[in-house]
């Protein structure tokens, strides 16, 4: 039977497959239960020596195999090309997008590290899919070595135009990278617009269109290939459920009687430059200022967990945030009520579940995001009966999808404002109404389709002339 192997920069360890911060670690998990398989990548671990064979740990029909990292190939590879480097370019933000050949050499070292580890554990019907940012060149190493299996690739992150993308001074040997695997899967028809373009524009291939929403075939660096959007999504009936059964957790009332009566705005991001945090605070300061009467009836909850704690641009945010909150909270505070509660740690899914069906209003405002999970948790977590209000980012991939949020561009604070007012004095049949349009497109397009769409895509290859 044909195997799945899913290569991804990170492997979420087994016992916190649960709590797995991450749509990545959730998506790949449930693919991989249904067909069984490998989930090859890095342990999370950084080591002084560099590493053997890949550590094998048995769960039914899954195995883990996980390699560590030395210092120089964590710093190069992933601090270094991956996260300095492709992170920000693919967010658009060139001022941020830091290149060096020693960090490119690294990743590209790392890259064929993975492959040469990961050749022995492959049958020949294997199919393999890898994900994201971190291991574009993966396939292109495979195949150097001569393995003729179906591989694809997901990326997670936004595909950039080709004019923010060409300031990489390695694109093309990237790009002819991507064009190795047999499926290529962005989350936007946007994202695959870039590409195409790119492929045309750039590398002189050429593009058939196959029809709306069933991609495009490429034929580039001498290769033929399918790129496709395929929109991620979450497991919308269990979490609707988890939600459900959360409303009375001890968390959820905790946060319920803390609010006394008081409407709850809540962003949950992982703390980085992307997700438009220094603008969603200025946007809420201004709703403050701009419409008074929501001074002490109004509070909004930031959860951010740290990440990339290594990298100075996640360092230099946290201290903006900081100081940000505490002006919110130094100018309109009183003694019974603070506007902003910012917290720099994570919550489980079920307490974040529970979270997002108190709150009137989930604010998710990303300059720009691959297609951002918490803005689908937040609907899929509401009451029926009396739904709270998504604004949502037109930079989020999501926003293609939940067109029935109040779309805002997150630059524009006074905007986001707007629409905060607009929301907290939303009629409940509006609310309703655009509840459950969300939530139409959220039950026909949940993680179950999204992996059956990419997989039956791979089945299907070669996509031969
Ligand atoms: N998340 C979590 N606990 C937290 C914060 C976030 O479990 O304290 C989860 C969140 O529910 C979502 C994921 O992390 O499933 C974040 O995915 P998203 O696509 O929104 O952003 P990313 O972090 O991948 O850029």
């Amino acid at each position: 039977m044909t195997r799945l192997v899913v290569v991804s920069n990170r492997v979420a360890p087994i016992d916190e497959g649960k709590q797995a911060a991450g749509g990545l670690a959730v998506a790949v998990l449930s693919a991989l239960k249904k067909s069984g398989g490998i989930w090859f990548g890095w342990s999370g671990e950084v080591v002084a020596t560099p590493p053997g064979d890949p550590e094998l740990t048995e769960a039914g029909r899954l195995t883990y195999a996980t390699l560590h990292l030395t210092r120089r190939d964590f710093e190069e590879y992933y601090n270094g090309f991956a996260n300095s480097t492709l992170w920000p370019l693919f967010h658009y933000r060139l001022g941020l997008t830091n290149f060096s050949r020693r960090t490119c050499e690294g990743y590209e070292r790392v890259n064929a590290l993975f492959a040469r580890k990961l050749a022995p554990l492959l049958h020949s019907e294997d199919m393999i899919w890898v994900h994201d940012y971190h291991l574009i060149p993966m396939a292109e190493e495979l195949r150097l070595m001569g393995h003729g299996q179906r591989m694809g690739f997901f990326l997670h992150t936004p595909f950039p135009s080709p004019e923010i993308l060409v300031a990489l001074p390695n694109h093309g040997k990237l790009m002819r990278g991507l064009c190795a695997y047999d499926v290529v899967g962005f989350h936007t028809e946007v994202d695959l617009r870039c590409f195409a373009n790119y492929i045309h524009y750039e590398a002189g291939g050429r593009i058939e269109d196959r029809g709306p929403g069933r991609g495009i075939i490429v034929e580039a660096y001498g290769r033929r290939l399918l790129a496709r959007a395929f929109p991620i999504s979450i497991d919308t009936d269990s979490l609707t459920a988890l939600a459900q059964s959360a409303a009375n957790a001890r968390q959820t009332e905790r946060l319920r009687e803390s609010l006394v009566g008081r409407d709850l705005i809540i962003g949950v991001d992982r703390l980085d430059y992307s997700k438009g945090l220094p603008q969603r605070f200025e946007a809420f300061h201004c709703l403050l200022e701009t419409y008074p009467a929501n001074r002490g009836h109004v509070s909004f909850m930031q959860i951010a967990p740290p990440s990339r704690t290594d990298v100075p641009e996640y360092q230099a945010i946290r201290k903006e945030l900081e100081a940000s909150s505490g002006h919110t909270n130094g100018r309109f505070a009183e003694f019974d009520w603070v506007p902003i509660r910012y917290l720099n740690k994570s919550f489980t899914r079920r307490t974040l579940a529970g979270f997002f069906r108190v709150s009137r209003i989930g604010l998710v405002t990303p300059l720009r995001d691959g297609m951002n999970l918490v803005a689908k948790e937040y609907v899929a977590c509401q009451d029926p009966e009396d739904p709270g209000v998504l604004v949502l980012s037109r930079f989020a991939g999501a926003a293609q999808e939940l067109s029935a949020a109040l779309i805002v561009n997150p630059y524009d604070v006074e905007g986001v404002a707007e629409a905060l007012q607009r929301g907290l004095s939303m009629p409940l049949e509006e609310r309703r109404e655009r509840y459950h349009a969300n939530m139409e497109v959220l039950r026909t397009h949940d993680i179950a389709k999204w992996r059956d769409d990419f997989v039956g895509s791979l089945t299907a290859a070669p996509y031969d002339a």
